[in-house]
Formats: C-alpha cells, structure tokens, sequence
C-alpha cells in the first residue's frame, strides 16, 4: 500500500483522504471520523444535495479498478503481479470526476471470495444491510462467464441482499424505506453475447431466486418489483481492449449526471429496467448530509450487535440526535449576541442602576429569527415530528431567556421613565420659578409625561415581535402611564404646597402691615397727631376689632382667589383646591393671632397705651401740647386721660366685634373640613379653639387676647407709668412758676 490511508482511528487530516476513508475496518469497526471526512470533502452542507453508490461483487473482479476509472477515486486495487485481496471492510470516497452530478459518495464494500465462506459470510450480510440502507444504487460488478451460473457466488450475495432488504422493509410501517437500483455491471464483455441475452438471463435467474427466498410474515406475496428497480451494463476486457474500456467506462460516467433522462420499461416478469440516468429522486434514503455519520454509525451498530435493523427509529433517534445537536450550536450562536446583554443587565440591576439597553428589540428580534431559521434551514430536512418537536424546545428556550431580558428592559425603562419626568417636571417648576417668569405647572407635566409615554412606547413597540404572543406589553405600558400619572399627582400636590406657601407668605405680609396700622393707630387718642384726614371718619377705638377681622377677611379673599387662580391653572380638582382653601384660612386665622399676640406683648402693648395715654394728657382737643401751668386741672386731666385709656385693656383683651359684642363667626369663616383633607399631613396644622372641637379649646379662649392675670398685669404697670407722667407734669408747672 502506498501513500496514505484514513483509517479507523487515526487523526484524519485532508491529505489523509487521498484514498477516500475507512467507513469499517477488517475488525467491523465503525470509523468516526466519517463526519470529518464528510466536512472536509464538503458533502455535509449538502443537505439531500448527494447521492451514496456501493459496489458488490466477489473478490478480485475488478470492483476497484471499475470505480477508480469511472469515479477518479484512489480505491487501492491489487497489484497484477501478487494477486491478494486488498479492499478490507468498506471504504468510501467522493467521486472526482468533474462532468458528474455533484456530491457522488461512492462505497467500495470488500468482495467475498466465493471459496471461503464461514466469517466471511457474516460480513457479507452486515455489509449488504448497511449498504441498502444508505444507498441509493448498488452495483454488481459480474464476470460475463458468471452470468447464468446460479450456483455461483454472485447468487448467495444476491440472496443475501434481496433477504436483509425484506428484513428492513418488515420493520418499516410507514414504508418509508425507499426503493433501490440493482446495477449490473458485466465485465470483461467479448460481444458475442448481446447484453439484451445476458439481460434476459440474469432477469430468470434472479426471478427464480426471488421465489426461493423466505419471506417473513406479511411479505409472502411480495414482488421483487416492489423493491428493485434493475439496469445493466456491459464493460470490455480492460487488458485486452483497454481503449474500449475506457470508452465504455466513459459512456457509463453520462449514467451519473443529474438530468440525464431516465425511462423505465417492464422486462417479462414485471421486473423493471432502468435506462438513462440512475439516480431516481425515490432512491434516495433522504438522511440530510450533515447527519449522515450518525446515521450510518447508529446503522451500523444495530448490524454489527445483530439487533433488528428498524430504520424509521434509526432515522427518528438521528432526528433526535441531529436536532439537539443544531439546537445546540443554534443557542451558542444566540449566546454570542444575547450573552454579553444578559451580562450588562444583570450588572446594572446588581449595582441598583436601571439600565435601557440600546436596541434591545432590534437585536433580540433579528437574533430569534437567525437562529430560528438557522434551525429551520437544517433540523428541517430530519424526521418532522421529531423536528416540529426541537423546534417548539429551541424556540421555548430562547424565547425563555428573551422574555426575561425583555422584563426586565421593560422594569428598567419603568423606573428610569418615571424618574426622568419627575426630574423634569420637578426641573422645569425650579427653572420657572428661578426665571420669575410664569409657568404653567398643567402644561409642563402635560409635555413630560408625553415626552415619556412616547419613549416608553417606542421601546415597547421595538420589543413587540408581530405573532409572538409573550412579546405584547400592552399591560406594562399602561401600567407606566399610571405610574406617571400618580407621580404628576404626587408633583401637583407638592406644587399646590408650594403655592399655599407662596400664598400664605403673602398673608402673613400683609397681615403685618395692616395689624400693625390698625394697633398703631391705638396710639392717638382724641384729635392727637394721629388725628384722621379730612373727609374720613375718625377711627375709634372701639372698632379696633371689627377693622381688623374685616381687613382679614379681605386679605383672606384676595389670598383664596389667587389660590384658586393659580390651583385651577394646574389642573387640580375641585376637592384638592377646596382643601388647600380651608388650609389657607386656618393658616391666616393662626397668622392674624400670631400677629395680634406680637402686638400685645408685654413691652409693645405699653408703649401703646402710654402713647395713647400720653397723646390725651399731653395734648389739648386742637393737638397742641399743653405748656403746664399751676392753675391747670391736671389732676382732673390726668384722670380723664388715664381713664379713656384704661379702657382700652378690656377692649384689647377679647377679640370682639363693636357689633355683635361677640367674637367673630371663626368657626364659619374657616369652614367644615372638606373631604380629602384626611389625607393630607395635618401636623402643620396649629388647632384652633371652637373650630377643632376636639381640640378642647372654646370659641370664648381663642378669642382671648389678654389673660386675666396680665390684663391686671398691665393695668398696674399702666397706672404706674401714667402717675409717673402725671408727677412730671405737676414738677413741670410748679418748676415753670419757680423759674
Ligand atoms: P477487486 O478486488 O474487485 O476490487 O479487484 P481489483 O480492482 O483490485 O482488481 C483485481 C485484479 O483484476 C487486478 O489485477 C486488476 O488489474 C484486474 N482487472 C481490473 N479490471 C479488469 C478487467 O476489466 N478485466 C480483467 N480481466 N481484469 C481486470
Ligand atoms: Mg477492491
């Protein structure tokens, strides 16, 4: 043997298949790197794209020499000068020659040596089992001078094939063990004999063998036609004609091109022959390229262990097998893309940052239906049911991890929407604010949350795969938008706080102001230089109370329109305005009395009534200060004075109206607390007497300004005060007589 051989075992490399390669060895031994040999020589792509040729014969009649000429493979053939058989097992090689169909794999099964039988026979059938079911056409390679010879070697392998071909068929229920081509090719052809004789005879004595066969149960009447189809061939001796040989070899090559038009006619036992091109589409064994080595291993195994050889299960385990395996490169294909996405999102939750992935659904989208139609394109051509099946568990898996990559883009494009508009809600409220200029809170919210909502649609839409069920997200979509719209709610509450702030800052301004007037005024007494302008009434000081309750109610007015104003601008609803309302009054009531306290502290309040005091003694009806003088009635004026003023403590010591002599309706002014307004954080919330009845505190006690005790307080430090006056002034007549 020279150059080199792939056989069992050895680490095939391209040079190495110069002689085709081992499919079984000597030892029945199937050869795993068949699927190398098939990828190497790029059949395994093929799908159904090939056609599988094995030759039969005995030993030494020129089977490889026949192959090596018609197919250019390297098959070893024996040397002419030492005469031993040299093809062990069954070799296989793509045929090379250019004008042929693609993808011709041609077996090279070893002959038996017609002499000796015994082990010899035992591979004999295994070998012809494998070779029918896988290929498409056998050849018989045949001696003209066996032809007839019924006795003869070529008879007990021709039994052989038609008994394992009935022992296939038996097992196959959906018969879907195709038919085959009996190819005869007669050697060493002198001429005498016309081919349509050799035919005729050949045609006999395989009917008479066919009859004589055992046919398992269920097959007693069947035809030899049902299973074969025949065609014949004859070759001229190579040595003595080898010029005709190779002419002839030649003719025959034209048998084995796609297209060449075949016809079949009816030979006189209802056999039919095959004329034309040999590879009839019904031959084929329909095992896709790629999954052939298993097949044929799994065949294979079945034979060699003497198991019944149940094709259909063959083909549905190889189904199962080559499904798995596509499966699995499939899903490597899609971890290359979907992987590094999964890795980035668990990362980013992990760290607690949502992160949106850039074209999620794009890519999720085009990798399912790469690796979806990846399948398809080669899980397709195996059993259906099996790949219908693998199909469905690819898909399930794929779309498994698809659906929580999706889930939890869709919770991440959740929180990181709803941050983004509250921040620009909350952004575009502070940029207005800082500008001074007016912004409507109603439509910046109505802005943002479109904003928003749309992207939000945008990635739900990229996600969405038309007629993929899982991928419909309409229900998180709305569930977003109610989302967006409890944080508007939650923003416009607090732009309604901030506004009852603005508004109440407001009053409490004004309040100042106009308090502070009302109980300066306290401090002129009768025509003083406080004395009122032309055409006004003159202020009294008995109305103190009603100014200022009226000039607070108006200051309420004006502070509940703006309110309302600026609330409705927002869009807030009837109830959260009727409640900022009533939070605004109770607010200025506690403003008012915050005030009014300020105003009768201790040393304020004193200073009040001295001026007032001072304004009435010190000063005659015209304003004009008295110069005193020893015969003036100072006591008498002091008195007065000091009398008119004392009556002003009482008065300053309940908030009454002049009216009514009752204090002000408070509890109607401020109003019932409305609905909603439970809800609302109440701790602000100063109580008021008369109005919170739970609170304790009477109508009566909110309305006191000045307690028992201080109102004794200030009348002693009044008096006090006023005699000291009184002293000065009497010092003064005296010291101005004196001087
Ligand atoms: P195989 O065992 O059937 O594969 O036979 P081989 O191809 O190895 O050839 C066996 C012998 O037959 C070799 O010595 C060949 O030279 C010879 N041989 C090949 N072709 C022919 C032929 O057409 N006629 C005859 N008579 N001998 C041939
Ligand atoms: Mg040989």
């Amino acid at each position: 043997m020279n150059g080199h051989f792939a056989a069992v075992g050895d680490a095939p490399t391209v040079a190495q298949y110069e002689h085709g390669v081992q499919v079984i060895d000597e030892d029945k031994e199937f050869n795993s790197n068949l699927g190398s040999y098939l990828q190497a020589t790029d059949v395994a792509d093929a799908g159904f794209n090939y056609h599988i040729i094995s030759v039969f014969g005995s030993q030494s009649t020129g089977k490889s020499t026949l192959l090596n000429n018609l197919f250019g493979t390297e098959f070893n053939v024996m040397s002419e000068t030492e005469r031993r058989q040299t093809t062990k097992g069954i070799w296989m090689s793509k045929n090379k020659t250019a004008s042929m169909t693609d993808n011709i794999l041609v077996m090279d099964v070893e002959g038996t040596d017609g002499r000796e039988r015994g082990e010899d026979q035992d591979f004999e059938r295994k070998s012809a089992l494998f070779a029918l079911a896988t290929s498409e056409v056998l050849i018989v390679n045949i001696w003209e001078h066996q032809v007839g010879l019924y006795q003869g070697a070529n008879m007990g392998l021709l039994k052989t094939v038609f008994e394992v071909n009935l022992q296939l068929f038996l097992k196959d229920k959906q018969q879907s063990t195709p038919r085959s081509l009996l190819f005869f090719v007669i050697r060493d052809h002198i001429g005498n004999t016309p081919l349509a004789n050799l035919r005729n005879t050949l045609v006999q004595d395989l009917t008479k063998l066919w009859s004589t066969i055992s046919k398992p149960q269920g097959l007693e009447k069947a035809n030899i036609e049902d299973y074969f189809d025949f065609a014949f061939a004859t070759l001229p001796h190579k040595i003595l004609q080898p010029e005709k040989f190779i002419d002839e070899v030649k003719n025959l090559g034209r048998r084995f091109i796609a297209g060449s038009r075949s016809s079949r006619t009816k030979l006189q036992h209802g056999e039919q022959e095959l004329e034309g091109g040999l590879f009839l589409a019904e031959y084929h064994r329909r095992i896709p390229a790629d999954g052939f080595s298993v097949y044929a291993e799994g065949v294979w195994d079945q034979i060699v262990h003497n198991k019944d050889l149940d094709l259909p299960t063959q083909q549905e385990l190889l189904a199962q097998f080559r499904c798995d395996e596509i499966s699995r490169d499939v899903l490597i294909l899609f971890d290359a893309t979907i992987g590094p996405l999964e890795e980035q999102q668990a990362e980013a939750s992990r760290v607690g940052n949502p992160l949106v992935l850039a074209d999620l659904g794009d890519t999720g989208k085009r990798t399912r239906e790469k690796c979806v139609k990846a399948f398809e394109t080669q899980a397709s051509r195996y059993h259906k049911a099996v790949y219908a099946r693998k199909r469905t568990e690819l898909e399930s898996k794929i779309d498994q991890r698809l659906k929580t990559l999706y889930q939890g883009q869709l919770t991440a494009a959740h929180k990181s929407g709803v941050t983004s508009f509250s921040d620009a809600v909350s952004g575009a409220v502070k940029a207005g604010q800082k500008s001074g200029a007016a912004y409507e809170f109603a439509d910046i919210v109505v802005a943002e949350k479109a904003k928003c909502s749309d992207q939000f649609k945008t990635e739900v839409h990229n996600l969405t795969i038309p007629g993929i069920a899982w991928t419909n997200f309409v229900p998180q979509l709305a569930l977003f938008e109610k989302e967006l719209d409890e944080v508007s709610a939650r923003l416009r509450k607090e732009e309604m706080r901030r506004l009852a702030t603005r508004v109440e800052r407001w009053v409490k301004s004004r309040l100042g102001d106009a308090v502070g007037l009302e109980f300066n005024k306290l401090g002129s007494g009768r025509g003083g230089l406080g004395a009122p302008e032309e055409g006004e009434k003159p202020p009294t000081e008995k109305d103190l109370w009603d100014r200022i309750w009226n000039v607070f109610i108006s200051i309420v007015k004006e502070a509940e329109s703006r309110f309302t104003d600026r609330a409705k601008s927002f869009e807030a609803s009837e109830a959260e305005v009727e409640v900022g309302l009533w939070r605004l009054r109770r607010k200025s009531w506690v403003a008012l009395r915050e005030k009014v306290d300020e105003e009768v502290m201790e040393g304020n309040i004193l200073l009040k009534l001295r001026e007032n005091f001072e304004d009435k003694f010190r000063y005659d009806e015209a304003g004009v200060p008295r110069i005193w003088r020893p015969v003036d009635d100072i006591e008498g004026i002091y008195t007065r004075a000091r009398e008119s003023t004392l009556t002003l403590i009482p008065l300053l010591s309940r908030f009454r109206l002049s009216t009514t002599h009752t204090p002000p309706d408070l509890p109607a002014f401020i109003g019932h607390q409305p609905a909603g307004a439970e809800t609302e954080d109440e701790d602000d919330l100063t109580p008021i007497g008369g109005v919170d009845e739970e609170d304790g505190k009477s109508l009566e006690e909110e309305m006191t300004v000045l307690s028992e005790g201080k109102r004794q307080d200030l009348v002693v430090r009044f008096k006090k005060m006023a005699d000291g006056v009184y002293v000065e002034a009497k010092r003064s007549a005296i010291g101005g007589v004196a001087q």
